[in-house]
């Protein structure tokens, strides 16, 4: 099953040199640059999306910089709570809903128990195995963003592209549902 929304607001920094080679290369160099980013980096790549980086907003982003699995809320709560004790549920949520009007995070839809998020905002489709649940990022050129032709009127603000499948794992073990 596929989901076309259109996102016309431009994308970080780094997406835009993703462009300009292969998209699979760059989504490494993007997964390497996450991995390797500093406390202040952290507050600087907040700052680019117009987010004050308080101590509890950073501490989550660096949390999604660092779990590129497309977390659910009550993973980023279950992780950061034996660091942050004094962290709730509420404040991981609220503060994923900014970093996702911001666009410094995608919300995907692609399980139907649970929103994920994503740090990773460079145009990508997502692929999601129907045994184990795993979700994996598949790379997409600019080219291959569908064009949005629904009426005027209609003012779109994302585009998601989800794939539903098996991964090759799973497809070598015996049948079990999830
Ligand atoms: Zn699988
Ligand atoms: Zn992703």
């Amino acid at each position: 099953m596929i989901f076309f929304f259109f996102d016309k607001e431009k994308n970080h920094l780094l997406c835009k040199k993703i462009f300009s080679i292969k998209s699979k290369f760059f989504v490494i160099l993007y997964q390497f640059k996450f991995e390797t980013m500093t406390i202040q980096e952290i507050h600087h790549h907040l700052e680019s999306y117009k987010i004050n980086p308080s101590f509890q907003r950073a501490a989550i982003m660096q949390y999604m910089l660092e779990h590129l699995n497309h977390p659910t809320v009550d993973q980023i709560y279950a992780d950061l709570l034996p660091t942050i004790p004094t962290l709730s549920k509420a404040t991981v949520y609220n503060t994923l809903k900014l970093f996702v009007d911001k666009k410094a995070v995608k919300a995907i839809f692609i399980d139907e128990k649970n929103v994920r998020y994503d740090a990773q905002t460079y145009p990508h489709a997502h692929f999601k195995c129907k045994r184990c649940g795993a979700i994996h990022e598949v790379p997409l050129e600019e080219s291959e963003i569908p064009k949005f032709r629904g009426s005027p009127d209609l003012i779109p603000s994302d585009t998601q592209i989800y794939f539903f499948g098996v991964c090759k794992k799973c497809e070598e073990l015996p049948f079990v549902t999830i």
